[in-house]
């Protein structure tokens, strides 16, 4: 039988291309892809004349059984999304789990991923991390998940649509305090890459006053929880205190 490859592609500069993702792309039968329409503009960019087939969220269940006939019948696929790595917040997983079901092997092409990139320089505890993807789009049903978020010890990763990066970002002030240390990841890769590090209701403040921030990708990082240091007294408490010592004859 052929081979399933799981390739990533770039999430914003092309340069991020590998070597391998192209070798692969130009040798495959087919490229199995998100947004065909979308992918075979990259592929012309590379001069890769491969034939695409769709498979996205929709199709993805039916269009599998396709797919798996012509592995089984000795042709090599490749997968590949919109941008960065498949089967991360995007389609593939039906696909990769039909075919180790079918006994084809699966192959990853490794590269670009939006969570990693960020997390690889945001300057947030990165030993131990917990991507989320994307929150629910609606307002109570994201406060519901950001409540069960609270007391994560784990770096926490969140991947955001534009429009919504403004609600989101008061919501995640409103569960984990205007204190806790977030950064946000937008554009990586691309012209206008920006980092910017700050509690929660510093930054909320700084994307709100600035309408640029609004708009492009981006991924959201939140400092983990820290649990207070048990021997440890509120400071309202400790002032309480000296007040009454104050007081005491
Ligand atoms: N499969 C992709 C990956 O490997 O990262 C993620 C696909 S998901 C549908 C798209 C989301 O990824 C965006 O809403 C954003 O949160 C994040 N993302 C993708 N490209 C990005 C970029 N260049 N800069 C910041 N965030 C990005």
């Amino acid at each position: 039988p052929g081979m399933l490859y799981v390739v990533a592609t770039p999430i914003g500069n092309l340069d991020d291309i590998t070597a391998r993702a192209l070798r692969v792309l130009r040798e495959v039968a087919v490229i199995a892809a998100e947004d065909t329409r979308h992918s075979a503009r990259l592929l012309q960019h590379f001069g890769v004349t491969t034939p695409l087939v769709a498979c996205h969220e929709h199709n993805e269940r039916d269009q599998g059984g396709r797919f798996l006939a012509r592995l089984q019948g000795g042709e090599d696929i490749a997968l590949i999304s919109d941008a960065g790595t498949p089967l991360i917040s995007d389609p593939g997983f039906h696909l990769v789990r039909q075919a180790r079901a079918a006994g084809i092997r699966v192959v990853p092409v490794p590269g670009p991923c939006a969570l990693i990139a960020a997390l690889s320089a945001a300057g947030l505890p990165s030993d131990r991390f917990v991507f989320e993807g994307f929150l629910p789009a609606k307002t109570a049903g994201r406060l519901a998940r950001l409540e069960q978020l609270k007391e994560e010890p784990r770096t926490l990763i969140f991947y955001e649509a534009p429009h919504r990066l403004l609600d989101c970002l008061a919501d995640l002030e409103r569960i984990m305090g205007s204190d806790r240390l977030a950064v946000m990841a937008r554009e990586l890769t691309k012209a206008f890459e920006t980092f910017q590090g700050l509690p929660l209701g510093e930054l909320r403040a700084w994307v709100a006053a600035d309408g640029n921030q609004q708009r492009g990708e981006c991924v959201l990082l939140v400092a983990g929880w820290q649990a207070p240091a048990e021997n440890s007294v509120p400071a309202a408490a400790l002032r309480v205190l000296e007040l009454l010592l104050k007081e005491m004859p």
